[in-house]
């Protein structure tokens, strides 16, 4: 369960991996010690100080940039190939 309770605040906070296998930081908001949360009903009634950090919008352009150029170089790639096939049918 990627979360981790603090009992002395009453909060929870979003933890990278696993809190089982990654034993918890320390509190954002108390600087107490965390508590890996095992079952989901825990985190009921304490407030979020941490949540999962989402992608912004500046990661998903850079993405979408990555993927259209390896899309360009494949095509590049197919059209040398059919290029090469044409030019050695040749006679
Ligand atoms: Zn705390």
């Amino acid at each position: 369960m990627p979360h981790a309770k603090c009992v002395h605040c009453r909060s929870r906070m979003w933890v990278e991996g696993s809190a089982e296998k990654h034993p918890p930081h320390l509190c954002a908001g108390c600087g107490g010690e965390l508590e890996p949360v095992v079952d989901l009903s825990e985190l009921v009634g304490l407030r979020a100080l941490r949540v999962r950090p989402q992608p912004t919008p500046r990661d998903d352009a850079d993405r979408f940039e990555r993927i259209s150029r390896q899309i360009r170089e494949t095509i590049a790639g197919h059209d040398a190939e059919r290029q090469r096939r044409l030019d050695s049918d040749r006679p």
